[in-house]
Order: structure tokens, then sequence, then C-alpha cells
């Protein structure tokens, strides 16, 4: 507390020797004569601003970061409490990929192991079940029309090859695919005639890791991703940090100890060109702190709500205010025996088209005979599932899980789920690129305002990702250590 120029002893400020700030506080007073010019406040102890925090802090700056929940990690909630035997769900961010570059630095760096996670072993759609390898060896069709044999993913593929053959260079794309931009995948599928079933199916696939409907989606991302190849697939190499994700947050935050003070969300944020002032709740009273440099760390979908006095500039606000987030949920539940993995069982890992989308084992690295089967699912059956109550929205899950493992109800014993779009701190699941957020929302969302940096998974090129969460901590960083 020392460090904090603002700050008030708790002592100090219970005899109400200290100014309490109020919101409407005048932004005048934003001079920072006297402070320490490697001053750095960071708003959000998400990876993004805890991974800021431990770069500055290194780099010899006095960091401060202010967190609206008592814990670290943000989106990465790793539940333990609501199971038995010490299992704990990934009820947020669960998967690491091979080409994480970033995750997979600073997991080596605390000492954090990643289990290469299992790949997809069936496929369960129109209640029907289809074994990935008997699938993909015997070229299986999925009851889809248009759907090809032996594929999952990439279906879309055959309905935008023409346009994809119009590129010859990723980077310099001609006008008529920049103009996709303007248009949804669903608009674009239709246009270039592919059936509904192939929209359904991407609704499933691609949309549903996007937690996104195809109605919303960019149709030039979507091309994007045909170029590179950079679209999720049920091959993705994946794995998760054995004893639980938030083993990484813990380490950031460990290392930056006080200077994370938690249970302070910030309400108003003024800034100019010497640097910013931030007004947060703390036990009911508003407070200041003033810094050369701020780092906005905390979803647009958040920042949205939040006096920022004088605006950024057009393009930021816009940005801020419009970027598109989607729908995200989580149910994790608990059975007494892993009968999934019995003789004749489909599998431990399954994409479905039922409410529940993506189903598969949680606590494949954890000891049973307990189990945890998980529910990843998105969009709109996130929507419906998330405006039930808890015990409905279990009793539709144990229902939904039945449909795959008739023999689940009498191993059931109960479950937890996460809806992100209620979390006050978050209100969606993550980025997408929505129609016409292709050409200029991330350079938009990732570019410094005078002293004010902003990190988080949208404002990185890896977003939606733990991965992206630290690559933008790391750039805003080094935006600082240049302008020192
Ligand atoms: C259901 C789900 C599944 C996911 N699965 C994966 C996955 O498998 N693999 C993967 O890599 N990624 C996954 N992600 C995405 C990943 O979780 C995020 O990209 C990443 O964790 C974002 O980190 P961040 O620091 O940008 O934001 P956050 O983690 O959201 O951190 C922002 C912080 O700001 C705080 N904050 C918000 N408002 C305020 C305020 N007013 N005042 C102070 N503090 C505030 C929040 O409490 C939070 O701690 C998933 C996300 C969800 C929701």
């Amino acid at each position: 507390m020392t460090r904090i120029t603002k700050f008030f002893s708790r002592r100090e400020f219970l005899q109400g020797t200290a100014a309490t700030f109020l919101l409407a506080a005048s932004a005048s007073r934003l001079q920072v004569s006297g402070e320490s010019p490697k001053k750095v406040l960071i708003l959000g102890a998400g990876l993004a601003g805890l991974a800021a925090a431990y770069e500055l802090k290194k780099a010899g700056f006095e960091t401060i970061v202010l967190e609206a929940r008592s814990r670290s990690g943000g989106r990465i909630f790793t539940a333990r409490d609501p199971f038995a035997d010490g299992l704990y769900a990934e009820m947020g961010a669960e998967y690491v990929d091979a080409k994480d570059e970033f995750m997979h630095r600073y997991c080596k760096q605390f000492e954090l192991k990643v289990l290469t996670a299992k790949l997809y072993d069936a496929i369960f759609v129109r209640g029907k079940t289809f074994r990935m390898e008997l699938f993909k060896k015997s070229k299986e069709r999925l009851p889809f029309e248009g759907a090809k044999p032996g594929m999952l993913f990439g279906q879309e593929a055959e309905y935008t090859k023409r346009l994809v053959a119009l590129v010859k260079d990723p980077e310099k794309l001609p006008p008529e695919i920049l103009k996709l931009d303007n248009l949804s995948v669903a608009q674009l599928l239709t246009q270039e005639g592919a059936p509904q079933d192939i929209l359904t199916l991407y609704t499933y696939l691609n949309a549903t890791e996007e937690t996104a409907r195809p109605e919303q989606m960019s149709a030039l991302s979507m091309i994007r991703g045909h170029l590179q190849q950079s679209a999720f697939s049920e091959l993705q190499d994946e794995g998760r940090i054995f004893g639980g994700n938030d083993q990484l947050p813990k380490a950031f935050a460990k290392a930056l100890s006080a200077e994370v003070l938690y249970d302070r969300p910030v309400r108003k944020i003024a800034h100019d060109q010497n640097g910013a002032e931030v007004w947060f709740e703390e036990e009911g009273q508003m407070r200041s702190i003033r810094a050369p440099h701020l780092v906005i760390a905390i979803p647009f979908s958040v920042l949205r709500e939040i006096e920022i006095t004088p605006e950024f500039s057009s393009g930021k606000m816009k940005c801020i205010r419009t970027l598109s987030y989607g729908h995200g949920m989580k149910i994790a539940m608990q059975f007494r025996r892993r009968f999934w993995d019995d003789p004749g069982s489909p599998g431990q890992r399954i994409f479905t088209d039922t409410h529940l989308r993506r189903i598969y084992h949680m606590s494949i690295d954890q000891p049973g005979p307990r189990g945890i089967l998980m529910s990843f699912t998105s969009a709109e059956d996130a929507q419906k599932l998330g405006d039930l109550n808890e015990p409905e929205r279990l009793r539709i899950a144990r229902q939904e899980v039945t449909r795959i493992w008739p023999e689940a109800p009498q191993f059931w014993e109960g479950g937890a789920s996460k809806y992100w779009n209620q979390d006050p701190w978050l209100k969606g699941s993550y980025s997408f690129t929505g129609v016409g957020q292709d050409l200029d929302f991330l350079q938009l969302a990732q570019v410094s305002e005078e002293r004010v940096h902003f990190a988080g998974e949208h404002t990185s090129p890896f977003r939606a990702s733990m991965n992206g969460a630290i690559e933008s901590g790391v750039r805003a960083s080094k935006e600082i250590l240049l302008r020192s």
C-alpha cells in the first residue's frame, strides 16, 4: 500500500482523515508531477493483465493491478469445491494448443506440465453415433445433405473454393474478397449454393468453437481461415495443464504478490498526455490511483460500461462499444463411475448436435473411480440453457448425456454450471470477428491511446485463447518499455 501515492492506510481511511473520491470527481487534477515515471497501473488480473505486470516488474517498473474479483485468472476458472474426491473441472479456458507458444513458454518458466489431450472419439448427430476411427477409415457420410464422406470439419470449403481461388497473395486480398466482411458466413454460404445442412454443420463445428452463430460471423474471416488453414478441426493437437489451469495465473499472481489488489472493480478512467487516473470501488467507497502509464486488460464487453473521460479516438470507441462477444457455457457433471470407459461406449470425447454440443471426459488425468463429464456449449444452446436455473440446466444435461450413454442416470451424482454471459466481469464468452469487424477491428482494439495501452485476448491476433491473452500482455509491456 505504501507504494500507492493516492492510497491511504486502512486505519486512515476508517478514521476518515482521508478524502474519498467520488465518481464525479474532476479529471482536471490529472497532473502527474512528482510521480515515478516507472509506475504502471494495470486493470484486470486475467492472463493478459498478469503477463503485462509480470514483464514490467521484471523490467524494473512499479506495477499495481486492480482486479474486480477476489481471485486471479479471469476466464481461467478451475472449480474444485463442488466436486468429490479432490476432482476438479475447468469451467472456463481449458485446452492449450501445441502451437500456443506463449502458453508453453510461461508454463515451462513456472514448471507446469502440459499433458496432451485425447483426440475426439466419436460424433453423435441426428441421434446416431459415428465412431471417429471407423468414420474416417470407411469414409462414412454424416446424415447431412452435401456432407463429404469421412469428413467432419471443413465441409463448407466446397462452397468457398471459388472465392479462395481468387486470392493469389493472402497479404493482398482483392477487393471482391475484402468486401465479404459485410456478409455473414450464413449469407455467403447460402449465396454460394450450400444446402441448409452445411450451414447446420458449421453451426455445430466452427461456430461452436467461436461461441457464435453463422449469421453473426464475418464471411471474410472464414475465408481467411480457409486461406491459412487456421480454423479449428477435429485433429487439433491440444493439451491441458496437469493439476488445473488455474496454476498458471496463480503463479503469475504469486510473483506479483501484493501488487495485485483484489475486490477493486474499476468504475471510471480519466486520461491525458501525462498519464491516467482510475477510480475504483474499495469496501464500498470510491478511491483513485493515478499513474503515468495505464494498461487496460479488461474485456471490451465490460469496458463499454465504464466511464472514460475524455473518450478515446472514435475508432477505438467504436471497437470498444461494438466488438462481438459470443455466448459460452460449461456444465460439469459428476458420476460415481466412469461408464464412458466401458466396452461398447462411444468413447471419452464426443462432438454432438445436442444442447451440450461438446461432451468429454474432464477428469481424464485425475484419479477415479468417480469422474466428471464436461459439456462445452455455446451460442443459442448456451443462451437457452443459460436462461434456466441451475437444477433445470442439470436436468437437461443429464437427459442429453443419457441419449449417448443410456446407463448414465444410474451413476449420476450432480454437477455445476457456469454461463459466462451472466458473469458481471465478462458478460460474454470471448470476442469473435463479427460482420464488418474483420478489416480494422484488431488494429483498433490494440492500438494505444497516448499513455493508455490495451491488452486482452480481444487485442491479440491469437484471439479467444489463453495464448492470445499472454501475447497481448507481453506486447503491451513492450509498448511501455519502448516509451520509457
Ligand atoms: C467457456 C470458455 C472456454 C474457453 N476455452 C478455452 C480453451 O480451451 N483454450 C484457450 O486457450 N482459451 C479458452 N477460452 C478463452 C480464454 O479463457 C481467454 O481468451 C483468456 O483467458 C482471456 O484472458 P484475458 O486476460 O484477456 O481476459 P480475462 O481472463 O477475462 O481477464 C480480465 C480480468 O479483468 C477483470 N475485470 C473485468 N472488469 C473489471 C473491472 N471493472 N474492474 C477490475 N477488473 C475487472 C476480470 O475479473 C478478469 O479477471 C475459453 C473461454 C471461455 C469463457
